[in-house]
């Protein structure tokens, strides 16, 4: 059964939105504790009730377009309660970037995730374009240009999308307008994979 330690009940007050954050700390165990539920078969936590959600998001996943990976869905949470930004294997430009600053600033989200998974064919792209120096046409080369270089090489599949996340946790953190977040502590960055036949989301 879904619970929330930080519900918080009765109406909507405007200050009250601010006051119901979840620390960083706080967020990283909704969404472990969502993906626990989901990976153990216990059900999506359903839609949010009509008239919207009662609190803001607390959290911001960063994730790639796979369609076998609903973000909302692995991480056993509701409509209303994170905020989903997706691309082919989860590579930042500046509409990502600002989106996430947007769920930051705007939002007061207090925790960002870098979703990765397995079987990512963005990042086999960017690896096949490293063996062959062959690079794509189109807009496509710009999104496998930006996961080359953290392409290992030699490595498998699973290793290059774990340096593709972590590189992104990193570009994230050095991200100019989410540093006073990060320095107060009132945000953090993580990176995950996500684990296709488990379900499980493994963190960095
Ligand atoms: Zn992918």
């Amino acid at each position: 059964m879904f619970s929330d330690p930080t519900a918080a009940p009765g109406p909507l007050r405007p200050m009250a939105r601010h006051l119901d954050r979840p620390t960083p700390v706080e967020a990283l165990a909704r969404l472990r504790a969502g993906n626990a539920r989901f990976a153990s078969g216990a059900g999506h936590p359903g839609a949010v009730p009509r008239g919207g959600a009662h609190r803001g998001p607390f959290a911001v996943v960063v994730g790639c377009i796979d369609a076998r990976v609903p973000v909302e869905t692995v991480f056993g949470q509701r409509a209303g309660a994170i905020c989903v930004v997706r691309s082919a294997g989860h590579v930042l430009d500046r509409a990502v970037l600002g989106s996430v600053e947007f769920a930051v600033t705007d939002l007061q989200v207090s925790l960002v995730v870098v979703l990765g998974h397995d079987d990512c064919r963005a990042v086999a792209a960017a690896r096949e374009a490293v063996r062959t120096g062959r690079r794509p046409a189109g807009a496509r080369q710009y999104l496998i240009d930006q996961i080359v270089p953290a392409v290992p090489a030699g490595g498998s599949l699973d290793r290059a999308t774990r340096s593709h996340t972590v590189r992104t946790v990193a570009t994230l953190r050095q991200a100019g307008h989410l540093q006073e977040a990060l320095a107060a502590r009132r945000l953090d960055v993580a990176g995950a994979i996500y684990r296709l036949e488990s379900g499980h989301v493994e963190m960095l």
